[in-house]
């Protein structure tokens, strides 16, 4: 066996491919944090749909309605 071979050993490639999961996982991971859930709230006192952004986890929003600017809290 030549120990100076050119390229990738065993324990080379097996350190890539760890590496290349782990920033597989890193990316999944900040794609859920980033996995902001978009609400369509409707106002409770003029009907007015509103766009409302929720952060993951996160139920109820408070949201500003566009149209009359009433201040509440989506369901
Ligand atoms: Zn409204």
């Amino acid at each position: 066996m030549n120990a100076k071979t050119p390229g990738l050993s065993k324990q080379d490639a097996r350190t890539e491919a760890e590496r290349l999961i782990r920033e597989a996982m890193e990316k999944k991971k900040l794609a859920v944090t980033k996995g902001d859930t978009r609400i369509e709230a409707k106002c409770g006192k003029c009907g007015a749909p509103n766009r409302v952004v929720a952060t993951k986890g996160e139920r109820r929003v408070e949201f500003k309605c566009k149209e009359c600017g009433q201040q509440q809290m989506s369901l």
